[in-house]
Protein backbone atom coordinates (compact mmCIF):
# COMPACT_ATOMS: atom_id res chain seq x y z
CA UNK A 1 0.00 0.00 0.00
CA UNK A 2 1.32 3.42 -0.84
CA UNK A 3 1.54 5.75 2.11
CA UNK A 4 -1.37 8.70 2.72
CA UNK A 5 -1.66 11.63 4.24
CA UNK A 6 -1.85 12.53 6.77
CA UNK A 7 2.25 11.90 6.84
CA UNK A 8 4.47 11.68 10.06
CA UNK A 9 7.15 12.68 7.38
CA UNK A 10 8.27 15.85 6.24
CA UNK A 11 7.08 17.16 2.82
CA UNK A 12 10.44 18.12 1.76
CA UNK A 13 10.70 15.63 -1.27
CA UNK A 14 7.92 16.50 -4.27
CA UNK A 15 7.37 12.32 -4.93
CA UNK A 16 6.15 10.45 -7.92
CA UNK A 17 3.05 8.13 -6.55
CA UNK A 18 5.22 5.20 -6.77
CA UNK A 19 6.94 2.96 -4.49
CA UNK A 20 9.18 -0.16 -5.40
CA UNK A 21 9.55 -3.49 -3.59
CA UNK A 22 12.47 -5.39 -6.03
CA UNK A 23 15.19 -4.07 -8.10
CA UNK A 24 17.16 -6.44 -10.68
CA UNK A 25 19.99 -4.92 -12.45
CA UNK A 26 17.89 -1.93 -14.31
CA UNK A 27 14.72 -3.04 -13.88
CA UNK A 28 12.57 -1.72 -11.02
CA UNK A 29 9.63 -3.32 -9.78
CA UNK A 30 6.47 -2.43 -7.68
CA UNK A 31 4.30 -4.50 -5.34
CA UNK A 32 1.51 -5.35 -8.00
CA UNK A 33 4.64 -6.65 -10.09
CA UNK A 34 4.32 -3.70 -12.70
CA UNK A 35 7.68 -2.82 -14.50
CA UNK A 36 10.15 0.10 -14.98
CA UNK A 37 13.14 0.77 -16.71
CA UNK A 38 15.18 2.72 -14.96
CA UNK A 39 17.48 5.51 -16.39
CA UNK A 40 17.47 7.62 -12.92
CA UNK A 41 19.39 4.73 -11.10
CA UNK A 42 18.66 6.24 -7.58
CA UNK A 43 20.24 9.84 -8.82
CA UNK A 44 23.36 7.96 -10.61
CA UNK A 45 23.78 5.82 -7.39
CA UNK A 46 22.87 2.58 -8.59
CA UNK A 47 26.33 2.60 -10.86
CA UNK A 48 25.86 -1.69 -11.11
CA UNK A 49 22.26 -1.47 -11.41
CA UNK A 50 20.17 -3.52 -8.09
CA UNK A 51 20.72 -6.52 -6.55
CA UNK A 52 24.18 -6.75 -8.18
CA UNK A 53 25.25 -10.30 -7.02
CA UNK A 54 29.01 -8.79 -6.16
CA UNK A 55 27.52 -6.44 -4.05
CA UNK A 56 24.25 -8.66 -2.24
CA UNK A 57 27.43 -11.04 -1.11
CA UNK A 58 30.10 -8.56 -0.05
CA UNK A 59 27.00 -6.85 2.32
CA UNK A 60 25.53 -9.84 3.59
CA UNK A 61 29.26 -11.75 4.28
CA UNK A 62 30.07 -8.47 6.36
CA UNK A 63 26.16 -8.32 7.77
CA UNK A 64 27.19 -11.56 9.53
CA UNK A 65 30.63 -10.67 10.88
CA UNK A 66 31.14 -6.73 12.38
CA UNK A 67 28.67 -3.81 11.32
CA UNK A 68 30.58 -0.44 13.14
CA UNK A 69 33.12 0.07 15.59
CA UNK A 70 33.80 3.55 14.90
CA UNK A 71 37.32 5.21 14.22
CA UNK A 72 38.67 4.65 17.28
CA UNK A 73 40.19 1.55 15.76
CA UNK A 74 41.65 0.51 12.37
CA UNK A 75 39.02 -0.54 9.65
CA UNK A 76 40.95 -3.01 7.16
CA UNK A 77 38.61 -1.96 4.26
CA UNK A 78 39.40 1.50 3.88
CA UNK A 79 42.85 1.18 4.13
CA UNK A 80 42.04 -1.08 0.64
CA UNK A 81 39.66 0.72 -0.54
CA UNK A 82 41.55 3.69 0.35
CA UNK A 83 44.54 2.17 -2.16
CA UNK A 84 42.15 0.89 -4.48
CA UNK A 85 41.45 4.95 -5.35
CA UNK A 86 45.02 6.61 -4.77
CA UNK A 87 46.00 3.85 -7.09
CA UNK A 88 43.84 4.75 -9.74
CA UNK A 89 43.99 8.66 -9.31
CA UNK A 90 45.98 11.75 -8.19
CA UNK A 91 45.22 11.14 -4.72
CA UNK A 92 47.76 9.54 -1.54
CA UNK A 93 45.08 9.91 1.22
CA UNK A 94 41.20 9.78 1.67
CA UNK A 95 38.99 10.55 3.97
CA UNK A 96 35.62 8.20 3.89
CA UNK A 97 32.18 10.40 4.79
CA UNK A 98 28.55 9.06 4.09
CA UNK A 99 27.25 11.31 1.83
CA UNK A 100 28.31 13.94 -0.99
CA UNK A 101 27.83 16.74 0.93
CA UNK A 102 30.24 15.82 3.54
CA UNK A 103 32.49 14.65 1.61
CA UNK A 104 32.31 18.26 0.09
CA UNK A 105 32.44 19.59 3.98
CA UNK A 106 35.92 17.50 3.89
CA UNK A 107 37.05 18.96 1.00
CA UNK A 108 36.65 22.73 2.56
CA UNK A 109 37.79 21.93 6.11
CA UNK A 110 41.42 20.19 4.10
CA UNK A 111 41.89 23.28 1.93
CA UNK A 112 41.50 25.82 4.93
CA UNK A 113 43.16 23.87 7.35
CA UNK A 114 46.28 23.57 5.18
CA UNK A 115 46.48 27.18 4.47
CA UNK A 116 45.81 28.33 8.43
CA UNK A 117 48.79 26.04 8.79
CA UNK A 118 50.81 27.31 6.20
CA UNK A 119 51.05 30.79 7.23
CA UNK A 120 47.65 32.34 4.92
CA UNK A 121 45.01 31.89 7.73
CA UNK A 122 43.06 34.74 5.61
CA UNK A 123 42.67 32.29 2.68
CA UNK A 124 39.69 31.25 3.49
CA UNK A 125 37.15 31.55 0.38
CA UNK A 126 36.33 28.95 -1.97
CA UNK A 127 35.45 30.21 -5.52
CA UNK A 128 32.61 28.16 -7.50
CA UNK A 129 30.11 28.70 -10.38
CA UNK A 130 26.96 29.40 -11.21
CA UNK A 131 24.67 26.72 -11.90
CA UNK A 132 26.75 24.29 -9.26
CA UNK A 133 25.58 21.92 -6.73
CA UNK A 134 27.58 20.59 -3.66
CA UNK A 135 25.18 19.53 -1.41
CA UNK A 136 22.17 20.75 0.86
CA UNK A 137 24.41 21.09 3.99
CA UNK A 138 24.60 25.14 5.10
CA UNK A 139 28.31 25.08 3.60
CA UNK A 140 27.42 23.01 0.54
CA UNK A 141 24.23 25.56 -0.47
CA UNK A 142 26.54 28.39 0.14
CA UNK A 143 28.98 26.94 -1.95
CA UNK A 144 25.89 26.54 -4.78
CA UNK A 145 24.68 29.40 -4.27
CA UNK A 146 21.06 28.93 -5.70
CA UNK A 147 19.07 30.71 -4.00
CA UNK A 148 16.48 28.07 -3.99
CA UNK A 149 18.70 26.18 -1.42
CA UNK A 150 19.77 29.46 0.80
CA UNK A 151 16.23 31.51 1.50
CA UNK A 152 15.03 31.08 4.80
CA UNK A 153 18.15 29.34 6.50
CA UNK A 154 19.81 32.45 7.77
CA UNK A 155 22.81 33.69 7.17
CA UNK A 156 24.83 32.52 4.36
CA UNK A 157 27.96 30.59 5.31
CA UNK A 158 30.93 33.13 4.76
CA UNK A 159 33.30 32.18 2.53
CA UNK A 160 32.16 31.45 -0.74
CA UNK A 161 32.33 33.66 -4.30
CA UNK A 162 30.34 32.44 -6.77
CA UNK A 163 31.24 33.63 -10.83
CA UNK A 164 29.93 32.89 -13.99
CA UNK A 165 29.90 29.07 -15.65
CA UNK A 166 32.54 29.73 -18.32
CA UNK A 167 34.09 32.88 -17.26
CA UNK A 168 38.04 32.51 -17.49
CA UNK A 169 38.33 36.60 -17.00
CA UNK A 170 35.47 36.77 -14.00
CA UNK A 171 37.32 33.61 -12.74
CA UNK A 172 40.64 35.29 -12.53
CA UNK A 173 39.25 38.35 -11.56
CA UNK A 174 37.71 36.78 -8.39
CA UNK A 175 41.09 35.10 -7.09
CA UNK A 176 42.83 37.30 -4.05
CA UNK A 177 44.39 37.22 -1.03
CA UNK A 178 41.72 35.20 0.39
CA UNK A 179 41.30 32.53 -1.78
CA UNK A 180 41.50 29.19 -0.82
CA UNK A 181 40.82 27.34 -3.28
CA UNK A 182 38.60 26.98 -6.89
CA UNK A 183 35.68 24.07 -6.94
CA UNK A 184 34.08 23.15 -9.85
CA UNK A 185 32.19 20.09 -11.16
CA UNK A 186 33.97 18.39 -13.93
CA UNK A 187 30.65 17.87 -15.13
CA UNK A 188 27.41 19.86 -13.93
CA UNK A 189 25.02 17.55 -12.88
CA UNK A 190 22.38 19.07 -10.80
CA UNK A 191 23.19 22.25 -13.18
CA UNK A 192 21.77 20.32 -16.33
CA UNK A 193 24.71 17.75 -17.77
CA UNK A 194 27.20 21.09 -18.49
CA UNK A 195 30.38 19.71 -19.03
CA UNK A 196 33.51 22.33 -18.22
CA UNK A 197 35.53 22.62 -21.98
CA UNK A 198 38.84 20.34 -20.95
CA UNK A 199 41.02 23.97 -21.65
CA UNK A 200 38.83 25.83 -18.93
CA UNK A 201 39.46 23.12 -16.32
CA UNK A 202 43.48 22.84 -17.48
CA UNK A 203 43.26 27.32 -17.31
CA UNK A 204 41.69 26.01 -13.90
CA UNK A 205 44.88 24.06 -12.91
CA UNK A 206 47.22 26.93 -14.33
CA UNK A 207 45.56 29.13 -12.46
CA UNK A 208 45.73 27.52 -9.20
CA UNK A 209 49.30 26.47 -9.50
CA UNK A 210 50.31 30.25 -9.95
CA UNK A 211 48.24 31.51 -7.15
CA UNK A 212 49.25 29.31 -4.72
CA UNK A 213 45.55 27.80 -4.22
CA UNK A 214 43.63 24.47 -4.35
CA UNK A 215 41.83 23.23 -7.03
CA UNK A 216 38.91 21.01 -5.64
CA UNK A 217 36.99 19.11 -8.18
CA UNK A 218 33.20 17.89 -7.33
CA UNK A 219 32.90 14.43 -8.59
CA UNK A 220 30.27 13.12 -6.37
CA UNK A 221 27.34 12.71 -9.72
CA UNK A 222 30.55 12.22 -12.75
CA UNK A 223 32.91 9.94 -10.72
CA UNK A 224 33.59 6.12 -10.85
CA UNK A 225 32.79 5.23 -14.09
CA UNK A 226 30.10 7.39 -15.67
CA UNK A 227 31.62 8.82 -18.00
CA UNK A 228 34.22 5.86 -19.09
CA UNK A 229 36.74 6.81 -17.01
CA UNK A 230 37.29 6.05 -13.62
CA UNK A 231 36.85 10.18 -12.97
CA UNK A 232 35.51 12.90 -15.45
CA UNK A 233 38.77 14.68 -15.12
CA UNK A 234 41.14 11.89 -16.43
CA UNK A 235 39.85 12.33 -19.73
CA UNK A 236 41.95 15.54 -19.36
CA UNK A 237 46.01 15.81 -19.58
CA UNK A 238 46.96 18.45 -16.79
CA UNK A 239 44.03 19.26 -15.26
CA UNK A 240 44.17 16.97 -11.88
CA UNK A 241 42.61 18.76 -8.99
CA UNK A 242 43.98 18.72 -5.22
CA UNK A 243 41.19 17.97 -3.58
CA UNK A 244 37.98 15.67 -4.53
CA UNK A 245 34.74 14.69 -3.46
CA UNK A 246 32.98 11.77 -4.57
CA UNK A 247 29.95 9.82 -3.10
CA UNK A 248 27.04 8.86 -4.85
CA UNK A 249 28.82 5.37 -8.01
CA UNK A 250 31.20 4.53 -5.58
CA UNK A 251 28.63 3.30 -2.81
CA UNK A 252 26.17 1.46 -5.42
CA UNK A 253 23.33 2.48 -3.53
CA UNK A 254 25.16 2.17 0.06
CA UNK A 255 25.37 5.65 1.79
CA UNK A 256 29.15 6.46 1.09
CA UNK A 257 31.76 8.98 -0.17
CA UNK A 258 35.02 9.79 0.59
CA UNK A 259 37.45 13.28 -0.29
CA UNK A 260 40.50 12.40 -1.75
CA UNK A 261 43.54 14.78 -1.33
CA UNK A 262 47.54 15.10 -2.71
CA UNK A 263 49.55 14.06 0.59
CA UNK A 264 50.47 18.28 0.80
CA UNK A 265 47.07 18.61 0.92
CA UNK A 266 46.23 16.45 3.32
CA UNK A 267 49.10 17.08 5.59
CA UNK A 268 47.28 19.76 7.67
CA UNK A 269 43.94 17.07 9.15
CA UNK A 270 46.10 16.04 11.75
CA UNK A 271 43.86 13.57 14.59
CA UNK A 272 41.21 15.99 16.19
CA UNK A 273 41.05 18.30 13.26
CA UNK A 274 38.09 16.26 11.81
CA UNK A 275 35.91 13.50 12.23
CA UNK A 276 33.13 11.27 11.68
CA UNK A 277 31.01 8.32 13.78
CA UNK A 278 29.62 6.25 10.46
CA UNK A 279 32.18 6.81 7.76
CA UNK A 280 34.45 4.46 6.56
CA UNK A 281 32.38 1.91 8.46
CA UNK A 282 32.83 -1.95 7.74
CA UNK A 283 29.81 -3.07 5.74
CA UNK A 284 30.12 0.56 3.78
CA UNK A 285 34.19 -0.90 3.02
CA UNK A 286 32.74 -4.14 1.89
CA UNK A 287 30.32 -2.66 -0.29
CA UNK A 288 32.61 -0.09 -1.56
CA UNK A 289 35.75 -2.72 -2.80
CA UNK A 290 33.20 -5.01 -4.27
CA UNK A 291 31.88 -1.79 -6.85
CA UNK A 292 35.52 -0.93 -7.19
CA UNK A 293 36.36 -4.60 -7.84
CA UNK A 294 33.84 -4.89 -10.64
CA UNK A 295 34.56 -0.98 -12.15
CA UNK A 296 38.16 -1.45 -12.10
CA UNK A 297 38.09 -4.93 -14.05
CA UNK A 298 39.13 -4.93 -17.81
CA UNK A 299 36.74 -4.71 -20.15
CA UNK A 300 34.34 -2.76 -17.67
CA UNK A 301 34.73 0.50 -19.25
CA UNK A 302 35.44 0.11 -22.46
CA UNK A 303 32.10 -1.43 -22.40
CA UNK A 304 30.11 1.63 -20.57
CA UNK A 305 31.98 3.65 -23.27
CA UNK A 306 30.17 1.64 -26.19
CA UNK A 307 26.62 1.86 -24.26
CA UNK A 308 27.44 5.57 -24.06
CA UNK A 309 28.05 6.39 -27.79
CA UNK A 310 25.22 4.64 -28.57
CA UNK A 311 22.61 6.39 -25.96
CA UNK A 312 24.12 9.65 -27.28
CA UNK A 313 23.91 9.20 -30.61
CA UNK A 314 20.38 8.17 -30.26
CA UNK A 315 19.29 11.13 -27.70
CA UNK A 316 20.45 13.36 -30.68
CA UNK A 317 18.42 11.88 -33.40
CA UNK A 318 15.58 11.98 -31.09
CA UNK A 319 16.14 15.27 -30.68
CA UNK A 320 16.23 16.36 -33.76
CA UNK A 321 13.28 14.55 -34.69
CA UNK A 322 11.66 16.33 -32.17
CA UNK A 323 11.89 19.49 -32.28
CA UNK A 324 8.25 21.07 -30.56
CA UNK A 325 9.52 19.43 -27.51
CA UNK A 326 13.05 19.25 -27.35
CA UNK A 327 16.00 21.26 -28.06
CA UNK A 328 19.36 19.12 -28.08
CA UNK A 329 21.04 16.37 -26.53
CA UNK A 330 24.39 17.26 -24.62
CA UNK A 331 26.14 14.59 -21.66
CA UNK A 332 29.37 12.77 -21.51
CA UNK A 333 29.84 8.68 -21.01
CA UNK A 334 26.14 7.34 -19.37
CA UNK A 335 25.14 10.90 -18.19
CA UNK A 336 23.59 12.63 -21.04
CA UNK A 337 20.79 15.30 -21.01
CA UNK A 338 17.83 16.51 -22.81
CA UNK A 339 17.50 19.92 -22.85
CA UNK A 340 13.76 20.40 -23.50
CA UNK A 341 11.25 23.20 -24.87
CA UNK A 342 8.26 21.51 -23.21
CA UNK A 343 8.67 21.64 -19.05
CA UNK A 344 11.35 19.17 -17.99
CA UNK A 345 9.00 17.62 -15.23
CA UNK A 346 6.26 16.92 -17.90
CA UNK A 347 9.06 15.15 -19.60
CA UNK A 348 9.61 12.91 -16.70
CA UNK A 349 6.20 12.43 -15.92
CA UNK A 350 5.41 11.55 -19.50
CA UNK A 351 8.52 8.80 -19.69
CA UNK A 352 7.24 7.87 -16.06
CA UNK A 353 3.99 6.87 -17.69
CA UNK A 354 5.59 4.97 -20.16
CA UNK A 355 7.55 2.94 -17.37
CA UNK A 356 10.79 4.85 -18.33
CA UNK A 357 12.25 6.02 -14.78
CA UNK A 358 14.73 9.46 -15.83
CA UNK A 359 15.18 12.78 -13.28
CA UNK A 360 14.61 16.60 -14.10
CA UNK A 361 17.50 18.96 -13.95
CA UNK A 362 18.50 22.65 -14.04
CA UNK A 363 17.98 24.58 -17.50
CA UNK A 364 14.91 22.50 -18.05
CA UNK A 365 16.91 19.16 -18.66
CA UNK A 366 15.72 15.52 -18.65
CA UNK A 367 18.92 13.42 -17.17
CA UNK A 368 19.61 9.68 -18.38
CA UNK A 369 21.84 7.95 -15.43
CA UNK A 370 21.04 4.49 -16.11
CA UNK A 371 23.54 2.36 -14.54
CA UNK A 372 26.95 1.43 -15.87
CA UNK A 373 25.61 -1.72 -16.28
CA UNK A 374 23.17 -0.82 -18.67
CA UNK A 375 23.25 -3.35 -21.55
CA UNK A 376 22.42 -1.96 -25.92
CA UNK A 377 19.31 -4.05 -25.68
CA UNK A 378 17.93 -2.65 -22.50
CA UNK A 379 19.06 1.50 -23.80
CA UNK A 380 16.91 0.01 -27.24
CA UNK A 381 13.86 -0.48 -24.87
CA UNK A 382 14.08 2.68 -23.21
CA UNK A 383 14.80 4.53 -26.29
CA UNK A 384 11.47 3.32 -27.88
CA UNK A 385 9.84 4.46 -24.38
CA UNK A 386 11.13 8.12 -25.03
CA UNK A 387 9.77 7.70 -28.47
CA UNK A 388 6.53 6.52 -27.88
CA UNK A 389 6.25 9.43 -25.24
CA UNK A 390 6.95 12.45 -26.71
CA UNK A 391 5.19 11.49 -29.70
CA UNK A 392 1.99 10.79 -27.64
CA UNK A 393 3.16 14.46 -26.18
CA UNK A 394 2.66 15.79 -29.51
CA UNK A 395 0.05 14.43 -30.52
CA UNK A 396 -2.09 15.55 -26.96
CA UNK A 397 -1.10 19.11 -28.01
C1 LIG B 1 24.39 14.60 -5.13
C2 LIG B 1 25.50 15.58 -5.19
C3 LIG B 1 26.03 16.16 -4.02
C4 LIG B 1 25.44 15.92 -2.65
O1 LIG B 1 25.45 14.59 -2.28
P1 LIG B 1 24.54 14.09 -1.04
O2 LIG B 1 24.92 12.66 -0.90
O3 LIG B 1 23.12 14.31 -1.43
O4 LIG B 1 24.94 14.93 0.13
C5 LIG B 1 27.13 16.99 -4.15
N1 LIG B 1 27.66 17.27 -5.36
C6 LIG B 1 27.16 16.75 -6.49
C7 LIG B 1 27.82 17.08 -7.79
C8 LIG B 1 26.07 15.90 -6.46
O5 LIG B 1 25.56 15.39 -7.59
Amino acid sequence: MAPSAPTPLYDAFARAPLHFVRGEGVRLFTEEGEEYLDFAAGIAVNSLGHSHPALVEALKSQAEKLWHVSNLYEIPGQFELGNKLCENSFADRVFFTNSGSESMECAFKTARRWHYDNGAPERVNIITFEGAFHGRTLAAIAAGGNPKYTEGFGPKVPGFVQVPFGDHDALKAAVDDETAAILVEPIQGEGGIRSVPHQCLRGMRELCDEKGIFLIYDEVQCGIGRTGRLFAHQWVDGAEPDIMAIAKGIGGGFPLGACLATEKAASAMQPGTHGTTYGGNPLAMAVGNAVMDVVLEEGFMDQVLESSRFLKQRLAEIADSHPTLLESARGDGLMQGLKCKAANTDVVAALREEHLLTVPAGDNVVRFVPPLTVSEEEIREALGKLDSALTAMEQAS
